[in-house]
């Protein structure tokens, strides 16, 4: 039996009356790469938020495991050191520090001791190399283009040792080529055994790079299939929730 990384269960999100999370349950194991998939405002990002703590423990109901035990979480510090980074859409990267400042940021400093200037060039060239990035560590973030940023804050979570890596919505202002590189980069995840729950509607992206799709619609879970074999316009009719050909009844 395959190992468990993750197991979220029966989680339900309410925003005073409006549940925007309904009892949704899923599980990731390592190396997976897990898709959710929904129309705007299904509940994607608000899960996600849950599951890294911007949405603290005791504000939702259900229950997280990570690593088999029980994940108890005060905030996003808390999930970083267990492991779990989520970049959003908005980054988070401050553009008028370096790329080697960003990169180190928020680390934790008693896990390197007094690492040194050199060591930690060093490093950041690794990480840098790890996402194909070939920049000058001191580089201001500002000046990169919003591709490189977002190889930036992966590259930064590589650095933090993550074992669950989530990505919500990371190509939306991409180019084609920038896209093609971060569909790389979650493909190789794999080869270090660093899960991803990677958020997109762009299903030809969920295609290239999913093991497993979870759909979710107004909150609710509605399925989790196997990636291989679903074809788009299964996806899109549990996405919507309705035959296709009530919606585009002329085609
Ligand atoms: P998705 O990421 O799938 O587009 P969200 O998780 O952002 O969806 O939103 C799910 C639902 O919860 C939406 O109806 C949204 O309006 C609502 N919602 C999200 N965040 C908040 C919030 N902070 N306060 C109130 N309602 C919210
Ligand atoms: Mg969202």
């Amino acid at each position: 039996m395959a190992s468990v990384l993750l197991e979220m269960r029966n989680i339900t999100k309410r925003f005073g009356v409006v549940k925007a999370v309904d009892n949704v349950s899923l599980s990731v194991e390592p190396g997976q790469v897990l898709s959710l998939c929904g129309e705007n405002g299904s509940g994607k990002s608000t899960l996600m938020k849950v599951l890294s703590a911007v949405y603290p423990y005791g504000t939702f109901e259900g229950e997280i495991l990570f690593g088999g035990e029980p994940l108890v979480a005060h905030g996003v510090r808390d999930t970083e050191q267990k492991g779990i980074a989520i970049i959003h859409q908005e980054l988070a990267l401050v553009k008028q520090m370096t790329v080697l400042e960003n990169i180190f940021l928020g680390a934790e400093w008693a896990k390197y001791g007094v690492m040194d200037y050199d060591n930690m060039y060093l490093r950041c060239i690794r990480m840098l190399a790890q996402v194909k990035l070939d920049i000058d560590p001191n580089t201001r973030v500002g000046e990169l283009g919003l591709g490189q940023q977002q190889l930036v804050e992966i590259a930064k979570a590589l650095n933090k040792q993550v074992r669950l890596l989530i990505l919500d919505e990371p190509t939306a202002s991409l180019t084609e080529s920038e896209t093609a590189i971060l569909l790389d980069i979650v493909n190789d995840l794999r080869n270090h055994d660093i899960a991803c729950i990677y958020i997109s509607h762009k299903l030809n992206e969920v295609k290239a790079i999913s093991d497993v799709i979870c759909v979710i619609r107004d909150g609710k879970h509605i399925a989790t299939r196997a990636a291989e074999g679903l074809s788009e316009e299964d996806l899109i009719r549990m996405m919507v929730g309705r035959e296709l050909t009530e919606l585009y009844p002329h085609e």
